[in-house]
C-alpha cells in the first residue's frame, strides 16, 4: 500500500488532541478532583442572542417550499460577503465581493490556502497555532521555523538575504500575545514585495487587539498585492462549534484569487446557510456589540490570569491584545514537565510551549477562555505553586 510520506513527518497526536486525552485521564484518575482547563483555547459564552435568532429564522425558511435552499454557493453567499466588505470598508479597505471566500473556519482555511501554492519553501515564525506548521508539513512544503525570542517580545523580524515563496504571520499571535505594529507590519510588507514571496496573515484574534496594532494586513495597502488574510467568526463571536470563517484573496495579488476560486468549486460545497445567516448576524450592530464584550471579558480573565506571576521573576507576556497568558517556566523544568507537575499539583491544565514550535520550549501557555471564577481560582492556584517551588 502507499502512504502519503509527508503525514509521517507530523508527531504522532495533534497538539490539542494529546492534550485532551490526558486531561481526560486524570480526571479518570482523580475523580472529585477539581479541574480547570486553561488548555485547549476553546470559548464557554454563548452565542449571541441576535445570532440564535437568526439562525433559527433560517432553518425554518429551509422547511419551506418558496424560500428552501439548497447547495450554498461555494464562496459564500453574497449577504455575507458584502456585510464583510462593508467591514473592511468602515476601517478604509477597499475590497470586493469576489475577494471574500467563506468557510467553515480558519483551520480549514489553512489547508485550503497551501493548496494555493503547491510545494513551496514556507517560513513560519514560532511559537505558533501548531495547525499551521502540521498543514504545511503534510502540504509537502519545505518548512522553516523562525524562532521568536521574549527578548523581543516574541515578534517576528524578516529574513533578510533569505528568500521564501510563502511567509505565514499570525498578529495577534497565538500563543504569544504579541501582535505587530504598523512599522513590524511595513517591514513584512517590504521583504515579502522585494522577494516576491506571499504572506498569509492569520486574524483569528483581530478583534483581541489592544487598537495600537493593525487590525488587518491591508492596513498596509500594498499588502493588496502580496497577502492573503485569514478571519473567523470562532472566538469573539462564539461560533467554535458552529463554524465559520473566511479568508480574503485580493484580486491584485496574481493569480491566488483565481485559483482559490477554481479549487474551491471542486472542492467545498460551501457553508451552510444557517450557518452564514448567523455570521451576518454576528457582523451586526448588536452582534459586534456583544462580541466586543466577550472580548473584553476573556482579556479580563487573561489580565486576572497574569496576577498569578507578579513578582515571580518569570517573564510573560504583558500586552493585553490577546485571550493568552503566555510565560517562562521555572528553572529545571522542560514545558511539557512542567504543565504535567501544575497539573498533578493544582488541577490547572496549561500547554507546554513546545507544542508550538521549538521556540516555545521553556514556555507554557494558559488560555483566558473560561468563567471568571476559574480565572480567579485558577490564578491563585497557579500563584501558589509557583511560590513553592
Ligand atoms: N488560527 C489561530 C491562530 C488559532 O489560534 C485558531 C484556533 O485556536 C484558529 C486559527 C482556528 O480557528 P477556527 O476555529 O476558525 O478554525
Amino acid at each position: 500500500m502507499k502512504y502519503n510520506a509527508d503525514l509521517e513527518k507530523l508527531c504522532a497526536d495533534y497538539a490539542f488532541d494529546g492534550l485532551k486525552e490526558s486531561v481526560a485521564a486524570f480526571r479518570a484518575g482523580n475523580p472529585g478532583r477539581k479541574v480547570v482547563d486553561l488548555g485547549v483555547g476553546d470559548v464557554c459564552l454563548p452565542l449571541p442572542r441576535v445570532v440564535g435568532e437568526a439562525m433559527a429564522k433560517a432553518s425554518l425558511e429551509l422547511c419551506e417550499k418558496k424560500t428552501f435552499r439548497g447547495y450554498p454557493p461555494a464562496g459564500g453567499y453574497s449577504f455575507l460577503k458584502q456585510k464583510i466588505v462593508g467591514r473592511y470598508a468602515a476601517e478604509g479597505i477597499a475590497l470586493s465581493e469576489d475577494e471574500i471566500f467563506v468557510s467553515d473556519g480558519t483551520k480549514s482555511d489553512v489547508t485550503r490556502v497551501c493548496e494555493l501554492f503547491g510545494r513551496a519553501n514556507v517560513l513560519i515564525p514560532t511559537p505558533c497555532y501548531p495547525a499551521t506548521r502540521d498543514v504545511n508539513y503534510a502540504a509537502g512544503n519545505a518548512v522553516a521555523e523562525l524562532p521568536c525570542v521574549k527578548e523581543e517580545d516574541f515578534l517576528p523580524f524578516p529574513p533578510y538575504g533569505k528568500k521564501y515563496d510563502v511567509v505565514w504571520l499570525c498578529s495577534p499571535n497565538n500563543p504569544t500575545g504579541s501582535a505587530l505594529s504598523f512599522e513590524g507590519l511595513r517591514r513584512w510588507i517590504d521583504y515579502a514585495l522585494s522577494v516576491g514571496a506571499l504572506v498569509v496573515y492569520d486574524g483569528a484574534y483581530a478583534d483581541f487587539g489592544d487598537g495600537r496594532a493593525p487590525r488587518s494586513v491591508y492596513r498596509d495597502a500594498r499588502a493588496l498585492r502580496c497577502a492573503v488574510e485569514l478571519r473567523s467568526f470562532s472566538k469573539g463571536a462564539g461560533f467554535t462549534g458552529v463554524r465559520c470563517g473566511y479568508a480574503v484573496v485580493p484580486r491584485a495579488a496574481g493569480e491566488y484569487n483565481r485559483l482559490m476560486k477554481r479549487n474551491g468549486g471542486c472542492r467545498f460545497n460551501g457553508v451552510s446557510y444557517v450557518t452564514q445567516r448567523g455570521a451576518e448576524a454576528a457582523l451586526s450592530d448588536e452582534g459586534r456589540k456583544i462580541n466586543e464584550k466577550n472580548v473584553k471579558f476573556y482579556k479580563t480573565n487573561a489580565e486576572i490570569l497574569k496576577n498569578a506571576f507578579k513578582n515571580k521573576n518569570l517573564w510573560y507576556n504583558i500586552n493585553d491584545g490577546s485571550p493568552y497568558v503566555f510565560a517562562e517556566v521555572p528553572k529545571g523544568f522542560s514545558s511539557a514537565d512542567f504543565c504535567a507537575r501544575l497539573l498533578r499539583e493544582t488541577g490547572v491544565v496549561a500547554t507546554a510551549g513546545s507544542n508550538f514550535g521549538k521556540a516555545g520550549e521553556g514556555f507554557f501557555r494558559l488560555s483566558a477562555f473560561c468563567s471568571r471564577e476559574d480565572a480567579f481560582w485558577a490564578s491563585e492556584a497557579v500563584g501558589n505553586f509557583l511560590e513553592t517551588l
